[in-house]
């Protein structure tokens, strides 16, 4: 089965399409500038030369005819015809808690979406989106959604509820919902793969971290706790969120400056993390770069950044009652011998251990960084969302047949 996965953002759509009979990526791409002047859509098709392609592209409807115009092209085409796709696999950021894992599109499903758009404002209305198009391209064929937040309902309500009245939980849904949870889902299973362990022995911390980040303590295979809270912005600092901060600060700043709700949001949302403390950048490599030349705010920024990484991990060993495993995943998780070392080097009471020469091997594949003697395997799994998404489809499309 050919499986098309697509990851719909408010301006851009990245696709991946699979060939499920030996989960090979026939072809990949991304249109960006959507509703702007000069759309760009990239496509790479395994085995064959990128093309790139400005053209103006009004909305997703657009774009995806597009791709599928790309997908069967003489010249760039790994298709046929578009008969060839026999389903089509969503990513969409915000499941709520009526979805507890990946389901098939229905009325019903896109109506529930929709009511969630007040938790996600800027994820899942581009989903729908994504969906609306797909179904208009590619009538009858069968569609998946696969929610970012789906593998941390298994969260128990001690660690999922925030302590504020009750009420907003029950009437505005208030509560830690998780995100990125197919990477971290997929990261831990590959782990207990490569370390030919039960997942079920293992007490698992997973780093998600690229330019948005989050932990996961994972106990049992599920999710246990996890940094991200109602909304992305809570947990570690990021490129350009600030993570955890004492709520009051929002009053406040908002108070003395004068903000608005919108105003402040932003000012947390796209202005703070890496970027507000070095002042120049939100990327690790520029912030570790800075940190070799000795710049004083570049420095600060990577010291923050890797503290707050590491109480995250401490309070996870203390919320698992211990740890065997430490993931690193994601842009800076999988790249960054740096991050990776700097907090390691001060993990050593949990009997973490990394060896510098493995800490800097470059491979894309799963691989262990920690030293014989470490009490914790320490591994830097590249992570995969896309193919939780082909599978978790051709799953669903099987099972609704
Ligand atoms: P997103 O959260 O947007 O999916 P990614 O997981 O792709 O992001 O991570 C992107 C980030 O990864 C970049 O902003 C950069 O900070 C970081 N990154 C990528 N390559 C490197 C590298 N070689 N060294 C340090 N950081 C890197």
């Amino acid at each position: 089965m050919k499986v098309l996965v697509i990851n719909a953002g408010s301006s851009s759509l990245k696709y991946q399409l699979y060939d499920m009979n030996d989960e090979s990526v026939l072809a990949k791409g991304l249109v960006e500038r959507i509703g702007m002047d000069s759309s760009i859509l990239t496509h790479k098709p395994t085995g064959k030369e990128e093309v790139t392609e400005v053209s103006e592209i009004l909305e997703h409807t657009t774009a995806i005819r597009k791709v599928l115009d790309k997908l069967v092209d003489k010249e760039h085409g790994v298709l046929n015809s578009v008969d060839e796709i026999q389903a089509v696999g969503h990513r969409v950021v915000h499941g709520g808690e009526a979805f507890k894992s990946s389901a098939l599109v229905t009325p019903e499903a896109k109506a529930e979406i929709r009511r969630l758009f007040d938790l996600a404002p800027l994820h899942n209305p581009p989903a729908i989106s994504g969906i609306t198009a797909a179904e208009k391209n590619m009538p009858g064929v069968p569609q998946v959604v696969v929610f970012d937040t789906a593998f941390h309902q298994t969260m128990e309500e001690k660690v999922f509820l925030y302590p504020i009245p009750k009420v907003l939980y029950k009437k505005h849904h208030v509560r830690r919902y998780g995100m990125h949870g197919t990477s971290h889902y997929y990261v831990s299973r590959v782990a207990a793969e490569y370390l030919n362990r039960p997942l079920e022995d293992l007490k698992i911390i997973t780093c998600h971290i690229g330019n948005g980040g989050s932990l996961t303590a994972i106990k049992d295979g599920k999710s246990y706790d996890t940094s991200m809270g109602l909304t992305p912005l809570e947990g570690l600092m990021m490129g350009t969120r600030s993570g955890d901060l004492d709520p009051a600060v929002v009053t406040f700043v908002m108070n003395k400056e004068e903000l608005t709700i919108s105003e402040v949001n932003s000012m947390l949302n796209k202005h703070s993390g890496l970027l507000a403390i070095s002042g120049s950048s939100s990327d690790m490599r520029d912030i570790t770069d800075g940190l070799e030349a000795g710049e004083p705010n570049a420095t600060l920024a990577f010291e923050m950044y890797e503290y707050r990484l590491r109480k995250y991990i401490g309070s996870y060993a203390a919320a698992l009652n211990g740890v065997d495993v430490i993931v690193f995943t994601a842009g800076v998780g999988e790249n960054s011998a740096v991050v990776r070392e700097k907090v390691c080097e001060n993990l050593t009471y949990l009997g973490v251990e990394i060896d510098p020469e493995l800490n800097k091997i470059r491979s894309g594949e799963p691989r262990r960084i920690s030293s014989a003697n470490s009490k914790v395997e320490v591994l830097v799994v590249p992570t995969n969302e896309e193919l939780v998404i082909a599978r978790d489809t051709l799953r669903i499309v099987e099972e609704s047949k």
